[in-house]
């Protein structure tokens, strides 16, 4: 999950890349909030593939964000962040708004944290994101294991196989 930490509110002309506030001050709308917080922050690679954004502002979580789409970096290497604003019946803003934030204090805004909540794709290989922080879809491990049995040629070949490389391992 990726954080953001926001400074205090503060607008300003324009800017070309159409921003012109930053930062959090109580009284703001969610809207508000990510308008003055999506914007222009050095992101890495990471960061794509994190599913929920967190926004946090004097170590307080304010807002929760499905993240919808990270614009390419502009010539500074910045990047904004787009998505849409999580509610209270969603489990992410029900687990981490108005708490306290799930990181430490850093001079980096941006962090991650390890959530259950993360994008996790099934430890089979089929690709698919098992939405739960489980490491499998249901019965995709079994599966897992069944193909690794039929490619050396059934059960008992298996269990040689297995026996054998264990020993040598051991
Ligand atoms: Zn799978």
């Amino acid at each position: 999950m990726l954080t953001i930490a926001l400074g205090a509110y503060q607008t300003f002309p324009e800017d070309e890349y159409g921003k012109s506030s930053a930062g959090w001050r109580p009284g703001l709308t969610d809207e508000e909030v990510l308008q003055a917080g999506r914007g222009r922050w050095r992101l890495g690679s990471r960061a794509d593939r994190e599913r929920y954004a967190l926004f946090t502002a004097m170590g307080i979580v304010v807002l929760a964000l499905e993240i919808g789409t990270i614009t390419a970096a502009d010539p500074d290497g910045r990047r904004t962040i787009d998505g849409m604003i999580l509610k209270p019946d969603h489990p992410v803003y029900a687990k981490y708004v108005g708490n306290p934030a799930p990181v430490g204090k850093s001079q980096n805004p941006v962090q991650y944290v390890d959530s259950p909540f993360d994008r996790s794709l099934c430890a089979c290989g089929c690709g698919a994101d098992t939405l739960s922080g489980r490491n499998f879809l249901a019965g995709h491990d079994q599966r897992a294991i069944h193909d690794r049995i039929t490619k050396v040629g059934g059960v008992i070949p298996f269990l040689h196989w297995f026996d054998k490389t264990w020993t040598e391992a051991n």
